[in-house]
């Protein structure tokens, strides 16, 4: 834990539930790490609190990120996006500039720099249509692959291609063709008796995957891509990318200690495992 005294700068991470983030243990590994006067913690908010919760947070002038189910309902709460918050229209991350509070979404470049050393081929096929979804639809627009999308519901996923062509990526209903690269942004897999996010068959030459989730001992869904021989990785080089980002939002001019960052993570969920 960072040394805290009257004059540390205060960090938060809003959500509810919020008990289960990593992100604390992750941020004062950092600022401990560069020996920065600031703590990082855990605020748990009601949706009917944010519209008072940011207006408090921006008089002060306090940073900090926004997870589930509160990314969208902030967006709308913030005086100015980055393009791709607004794109997206969900922020993960906010921080004071010029007295007001300004958000972006790091799960955008965290998701690249997770897939990057998967050497993640087109096209892309993603399990889900929420909120990370959305996210892996901005990154295929950055990479300029298809994506093709799988939902529980037909209605859904056509909805969501639709969305997707609007932000300007080449997407489309899944149609079972050949893909490189599989990504599960669905639940699947939180817990140990989760069917896994797509049939073996379905990923039949497939050579890279990634797996938004992360649990203690790794999720069954990258052990079994592994033991195919696909190159495969799950939620938390993702988790400590899109930290790194927000953190660099943070404090201009650091650059985030992600070894150290990824080393909290680690101890982090053997402490929850
Ligand atoms: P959302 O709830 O917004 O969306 C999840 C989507 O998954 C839903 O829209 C739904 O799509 C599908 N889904 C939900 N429940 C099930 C189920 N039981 N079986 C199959 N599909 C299901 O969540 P997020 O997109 O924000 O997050 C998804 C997961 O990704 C989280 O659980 C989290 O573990 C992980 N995550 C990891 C991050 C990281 O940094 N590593 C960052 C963000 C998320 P449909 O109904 O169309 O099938």
């Amino acid at each position: 834990m960072p040394k805290v005294s009257a004059s540390s700068r205060l960090l938060v991470v809003v959500g509810d539930p919020i008990k289960h983030s990593l992100s604390p243990a992750m941020h004062n590994a950092a600022i401990t790490a560069l020996g920065l006067d600031a703590v990082y913690v855990a605020l748990r908010a009601e949706a009917t609190a944010l519209p008072h919760l940011i207006r408090g947070l921006e008089a002060v002038g306090v940073a900090g990120n926004v997870t589930l189910p509160h990314k969208t309902a902030v967006a709308q709460l913030l005086i100015r996006l980055t393009p791709v918050a607004k794109d997206l229209g969900a922020v993960n991350t906010f921080w004071p500039e010029g007295g007001r509070l300004v958000g972006d979404n790091t799960d955008v470049p965290g998701l690249l720099d997770a897939l990057d050393p998967l050497d993640p081929h087109g096209p892309w096929l993603v399990a889900g249509t929420g909120g990370s979804a959305r996210a892996v639809a901005a990154a295929a627009r950055e990479k300029a692959v298809t994506l093709l999308i799988q939902s529980r519901d037909p209605a859904r996923a056509a909805a969501f291609a639709a969305w997707a062509r609007e932000l300007g990526t080449d997407a489309l209903v899944d149609d079972g063709r050949p893909v490189g690269t599989a990504i599960n942004a669905t639940p699947l897999g939180l817990r140990p008796d989760d069917p896994l996010p797509f049939s073996d068959e379905r990923l039949d030459g497939c050579r890279a995957a990634l797996d938004l989730v992360y649990r203690p001992g790794g999720t069954p869904w990258v052990r079994r891509l592994k033991a195919r021989g696909i190159r495969a990785a799950d939620g938390r080089s993702m988790l400590v990318a899109q930290g790194a980002y927000a953190f660099e939002r943070f404090f201009p001019g650091c650059r985030a200690p992600r070894e150290i960052m990824a080393a909290a993570v680690e101890r982090a969920l053997k402490e929850t495992g």
